[in-house]
């Protein structure tokens, strides 16, 4: 478990942290001035937590992909079903003649 501030994600001492802070010293103190807090750091995402979101599209675009693909076959199987039965509705009524 790491104890950040939940503003500029700097690290709080457990000691503090486990006082009910969740703000840095440094945030904690403008806090309580009531003064404007610095703007949060943004954290550029590791090369780890990159992989992993593409890994993440990767996996949903297959999935998509392969939901496609059965709903192809599904709809090709069904429009053969449809076919063969006019098929042989035709052959019948002519046969029938
Ligand atoms: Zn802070």
């Amino acid at each position: 478990m790491d104890y950040i501030c939940s503003n500029c994600f700097a690290f709080i001492k457990p000691e503090r942290w486990n006082l009910g802070y969740r703000l840095c010293l440094s945030c904690g103190e403008l806090y309580a001035k009531g003064l404007p807090l610095p703007k949060p750091v943004k954290i550029p995402p590791s090369k780890e937590e990159i992989k992993a979101a593409n890994e993440l599209r990767r996996v949903e675009a297959e999935a998509k992909k392969r939901s496609a693909e059965r709903f192809a076959k599904e709809s090709a199987a069904r429009l053969k079903k449809i076919r063969d039965a006019e098929m042989a509705r035709l052959k019948k009524k002519y046969r029938e003649k």
